[in-house]
């Protein structure tokens, strides 16, 4: 794995943009659905197979997140929590380089794609796994 900074090409795509415009817009649309009391979204693979899927919890983690509460957010979904925990920072560090138009963060992951997807698959069969050992 290699990182390095380097400015945007001209005609490249604008990942800091993009990723930070979906992510704010997600949380945006979130935010509103919660506001006007909608029901909250149901797990069609717990009402099918009485158990959790792996990211049952996730919208009350980042309820509890909202809130500032990290333990209960943790408790809800630990890997939802730590990827919406990595969506703000990303957040942070594409707000940042936009408004300083500053180098871009790039990782070249052609070394290390297999063992980052093994860490991937790890971490949600570690996250499935708690969640069917904690919650009913
Ligand atoms: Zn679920």
């Amino acid at each position: 794995m290699r990182v390095y900074w380097r400015r945007l090409r001209p005609g490249e795509l604008d990942h800091e943009l993009l990723w930070l415009a979906v992510s704010v817009t997600s949380a945006g649309l979130g935010a509103a659905w919660l506001a006007m009391q909608l029901p909250w979204p149901s797990c069609n693979f717990r009402a099918l197979f009485g158990i959790p899927c792996f990211t049952c919890g996730a919208t009350r983690s980042a309820i509890a997140l909202l809130r500032g509460d990290l333990l209960q957010a943790w408790t809800w979904n630990p890997l939802a929590t730590v990827t919406m925990l990595g969506i703000g920072l990303f957040d942070v560090y594409a707000f940042a380089v936009l408004v300083l138009r500053a180098p871009r963060l790039r990782l070249d992951l052609s070394r290390a794609k297999w063992l980052l997807a093994g860490l991937v698959v790890a971490a949600a069969g570690l996250n499935w796994a708690y969640l069917l050992s904690t919650h009913e």
